[in-house]
């Protein structure tokens, strides 16, 4: 069967990379807006970096710090009608996983007037959108989704009380810019938590179904690149320069592969966790992880065994000791939590990219074995 690979988006890395190349943002146009969180574009130092990269360019620039952990559509309209109102023609990016997939929902609502419902139509990926949304720049302060090198955007959906995936071929962002000095102030819990994404991304990547061939190498890449990483985590508090670093690139790689693979189970799980019980993306998946993986170790040896090895682990009992450190005591589920939410997870579209895909009597044993 023919297989793609495709992700139009030039990736520039390295200590001071967006300053000292500033002058890609001036091929996304004059006016940009930046859209980000409360905090972190100023924490991290990001902030001023794209000030002073845009200002080179004689590009001007309004910021929307209004986009919170999860963002909703109440926040990404916001952020529209002020990129119409400034006239930007582009959109600078900078945060976590959050304000990034915000970003790619208020370039596609800065150009296009569409209803929640019609955003997050599946039938909404397979066509050219009415108008091109605004090219976007991102700037990852967190190393775990991969948002910068994805076409997806994943929203909070009150109506259906869930986190619902916005993906179109047109939202890769144009430019990424990976700089590990803007993780350095992140505090610990989220370090850990987005690391344990990137590896749920490197795990369900390689087992998916719509896994290919170009997807599974860079899975086996980004795992061994993440592995020491992740071991320096369980062993110190804080992360070096070089671990950043490590965990940076490796997230990116996550990113790469999820957006061809697509991810699985796992993240069908986690949005119930995340939209009723405030637990971390990151960790929301990391929870159920390691059950998952002994579950899919029966029909999916060769695939799992090329996990461990890749991490240098002897089984998945290893692995699951491994994640356990990141983890710490776990959050409990009621026997009412666990049947809502596997009727929810058994509807998810993560579900038919399993390999073995589970029943709903399987997801309601995974989550009580993983939040006991
Ligand atoms: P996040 O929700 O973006 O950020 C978590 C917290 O960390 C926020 O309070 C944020 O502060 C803070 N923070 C971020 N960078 C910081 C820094 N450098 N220094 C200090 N604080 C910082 O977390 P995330 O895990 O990166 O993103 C999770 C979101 O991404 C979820 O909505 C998830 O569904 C989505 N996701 C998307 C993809 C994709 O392919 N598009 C893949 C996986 C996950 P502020 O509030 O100030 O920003
Ligand atoms: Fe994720």
């Amino acid at each position: 069967m023919s297989q793609i690979f495709y992700v139009p988006t030039k990736v520039f890395s390295g200590s001071g990379c967006v300053v000292q190349h500033a002058a890609a943002f001036g091929t996304l146009g004059r006016r940009a807006l930046v859209v980000t969180g409360r905090r972190s574009a100023v924490a991290s130092g990001a902030l001023g970096d794209v000030k002073e990269a845009l200002a080179a360019q004689g590009i001007t620039c309004e910021v929307f710090d209004g986009i919170p952990p999860n963002p909703g559509f109440t926040e990404v309209r916001e952020a529209a009608a002020l990129a119409r109102e400034t006239g930007a023609d582009f959109i600078v990016a900078i945060g976590g996983g959050s304000p990034l997939d915000a970003a790619k929902a208020v370039a596609v609502l800065a150009t296009n007037d569409l209803s929640d419902d019609e955003v997050l139509d599946p039938l909404l990926a397979r066509a050219p959108l009415p108008r091109p949304p605004l090219p976007v720049a991102a700037i990852p302060t967190t190393a775990g989704t991969g948002s910068e090198v994805t076409p997806y955007s994943i929203l909070t959906n009150d109506k259906l009380q869930t986190k619902s995936s916005l993906s179109h071929e047109s939202l890769f962002p144009k430019l990424a810019f990976l700089d590990a000095r803007y993780t350095g102030s992140l505090p610990r819990q989220v370090t850990v938590n987005t690391a344990l994404d990137a590896l749920s991304h490197l795990v369900e990547g390689t087992l998916a179904k719509r896994g290919t061939v170009l997807s599974g190498s860079l899975a086996a890449q980004g795992l061994s690149q993440l592995a020491p990483g992740l071991r320096f985590l369980t062993e110190h508090e804080t992360p070096t320069a070089e671990v950043r670093e490590r965990l940076l690139l490796a997230s990116c790689v996550a990113g790469l592969v999820i957006a061809h693979t697509g991810t699985t189970a796992v993240h069908g799980l986690g949005y119930s966790l995340t939209y009723f019980k405030n637990i971390d993306h990151g960790r929301a998946n990391a929870l159920t992880l390691g059950v998952y993986l002994e579950a899919m170790e029966k029909g999916n040896r060769e695939n799992v065994e090329s996990i461990l090895r890749a991490r240098g682990l002897a089984d998945v009992r290893a692995f699951r000791t491994l994640v356990d450190a990141l983890l710490g005591p776990r959050e409990h589920l009621t026997a009412d939590e666990v049947t809502r939410f596997a009727a929810l997870a058994i509807r998810t579209r993560n579900i038919g990219n399993t390999p073995t895909p589970p029943d709903v009597e399987e997801i309601q044993r995974w989550y009580a074995e993983s939040l006991p």
